[in-house]
């Protein structure tokens, strides 16, 4: 296990789509693993493929291990397929823009699928920083950034303020 470096933005391969896992191999799971000790090692609680420079649809997560309750958490091939109504306006900060933080209006809660290590598909509903975690990982399989979640006025403020 490795601790990868962490791309930063604009990387232009931060606004990439990526594709598909497939497969899970050994190549996989070493992702996975690399990915998780670069998390903690960066001391956040979400990872992206992109933000490693793998180009895959993958993400980690564990909301619980700064509060001494570690979860880690690999999710391949990731889908939202429900999303409330709700919506909620929190702040976002993002390994890959360091010293932003963006307010992100995102659904309360999703019904996340997806498949897991041992290539079993899990479908389960999250809900606080879990479902906006995940969004916001998702976000990033599909080349976004929080920069593209606000307005106008807000992404020249945050431009005007950030500094790689
Ligand atoms: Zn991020």
């Amino acid at each position: 296990m490795s601790v990868l470096s962490i791309l930063v933005w604009p990387d232009p391969r931060l606004s990439q789509v990526c594709a598909p896992v497939g497969k899970v191999t050994e190549a996989v799971r070493k992702l996975a693993a690399d990915m998780l000790d670069t998390m903690y090692a960066a001391e956040g609680r979400g990872l992206a493929g992109p933000q490693v420079g793998a180009m895959q649809r993958i993400f980690v997560m564990d909301a619980g291990w700064k509060a001494g309750h570690p979860a880690p958490q690999v999710f391949l091939d990731p889908a939202i397929v429900a999303a409330s109504e709700g919506v909620e306006s929190s702040v976002e900060g993002c390994l890959s823009i360091p010293g932003v933080r963006a307010e992100v209006e995102r659904p309360v809660e999703i019904t996340l699928a997806w498949t897991d290590l041992e290539g079993v598909e899990r479908r389960e509903r999250l809900t606080g920083f879990d479902a906006r975690c995940a969004q916001h990982e998702i976000d990033h399989l599909d080349g976004i950034v929080t920069f593209d979640r606000v307005s106008a006025i807000e992404r020249a403020a945050l431009l005007a303020a950030y500094l790689p």
